[in-house]
């Protein structure tokens, strides 16, 4: 055995050398320069965009995750049915003002 091989080391999907990997998606391979786990990067670009637009979608209802308890998805929804409610309400009398104002 050659000691002087990493423990960590990936076949490159591209050229099909053994590149040295640090088990990071976005590593790359040594001999064509072409990432070694193009599903882990992608995955992790499309992870890292969700995020961007979780934090750009308004926050006006409530967000109910599906790892929340039966207990709180409970109020959650109760909540989240009031927000609906509530919101109905508002169009309704939007609705009705431009019908009277018309
Ligand atoms: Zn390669």
């Amino acid at each position: 055995m050659d000691s002087s091989v990493s423990a960590n080391t990936k076949k490159c999907p591209h050229c099909g050398q053994w590149s040295g990997w640090n088990l990071h998606y976005e590593d790359r391979c040594t001999h064509c320069g072409e990432l070694l786990d193009p599903q882990a990067y992608r995955s992790a670009a499309r992870r890292a965009e969700e995020e961007r637009k979780d934090e750009k979608a308004p926050k006006v209802f409530i967000q109910i995750h599906p790892n929340d308890g039966t207990f709180t998805r409970a109020w959650k929804y109760v909540v989240l049915s009031g927000q609906v409610l509530f919101a109905a309400i508002i169009s309704f009398f939007v609705w009705l003002g431009v019908v009277l104002a018309g």
